[in-house]
């Protein structure tokens, strides 16, 4: 261990949440666990869907064309197939383990669609926040496979890095305003990891697998606990009580005006119906 990875104020559980079961695009089922309503409190965050189903009936409609503007967009798929095509010309195919990311900046209209019509299909999107300045920056896309994540095998712990810096690896996205963490931690029943954080920074953990504690409070499966911003506070310091799979999600928040009209996220009322009008006249994506 070197000393970056030592933590000795850790954070606190600030609340527990267990999502919303809702359903998106042409009717997938999944649940919204980070909601509209703690936008502001986990800036630069927007929004984490966690689907999870063998139901074909759950995911095969998929979600068909659709625009977004003014925020990123990464998708990590833990399991199936999703084909993603969008009018900035990008087409991949994204499974087992892979990570999509994708700015859309002043606009992008794409579809993803799922690739298999039977078995589990389960992942992540997590939508992360433009800053005032770069809302309308040209469309951006990178596919990772898995083997192209960045991993590394700790005592009783398989960490990913998808975006940031853990272990003294870089993960592989890197944003310089918003500072993105964003780990997948496969952790064995009594091991501990720990991450340096600012205090400043918005975190939460979210628990897809087995059961985890902080500071002594425990995280079932399925639930997110965020955590506190005590300014003491320089980590975040996790054991799994069971084996057990979860994210790490924290940034740097941007503290501007967040205001969301379906798939745009921008900072004025203004804005979103320029977006809604440029969508509509075929100039979003121009
Ligand atoms: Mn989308």
């Amino acid at each position: 261990m070197n000393s970056e990875s030592t933590v000795s104020s850790p954070r606190r559980i600030e609340r527990l949440i267990s999502g919303l079961p809702t359903s998106d695009g042409a009717g997938v089922k999944l649940t919204r666990v980070l909601t509209q309503d703690l936008q502001q409190r986990l800036d630069p965050f927007l929004m984490l869907d966690a689907f999870g189903s063998d139901q074909a009936d759950d995911y095969i409609a998929g979600f068909p064309d659709h625009p977004h503007r003014g925020f990123e967009t990464v998708t990590y798929m833990i399991a199936g197939r999703m084909r993603h095509r969008d009018s900035a010309g990008n087409e991949g195919l994204l499974e087992n383990g892979g990570v999509q990311w994708m700015t859309a900046g002043r606009g992008v209209i794409h579809s993803e669609l799922p690739e298999q019509e039977e078995g589990l299909m389960e992942g992540f999107q997590l939508w992360l926040n433009l800053p005032a300045a770069g809302k309308m920056q040209p469309p951006w896309y990178r596919d990772f496979k898995a083997a192209d994540l960045p991993q590394l095998q700790l005592p009783g712990v398989n960490l990913t890095v998808i975006a940031g810096q853990s272990q003294g690896l870089a993960g592989a996205v890197q944003r310089e305003r918003t500072e993105p963490l964003y780990l997948d931690l496969h952790m064995s029943a009594g091991s501990r990891f720990s991450q340096p954080l600012p205090a400043s920074h918005n975190a939460f953990i979210y628990v897809y697998r087995g059961q985890v504690s902080l500071a002594g409070q425990s995280v079932p499966v399925q639930k997110m606990a965020i955590l506190a911003n005590d300014p003491a506070s320089d980590g975040v310091q996790i054991e799994a009580s069971q084996d057990s799979r979860l994210l790490l999600i924290a940034g740097r928040p941007l503290r501007e005006p967040i205001v969301q009209y379906g798939p745009f996220v921008m900072n004025t009322k203004q804005e979103i119906y320029q977006a809604v009008t440029d969508f509509q006249s075929g100039k979003l994506v121009a």
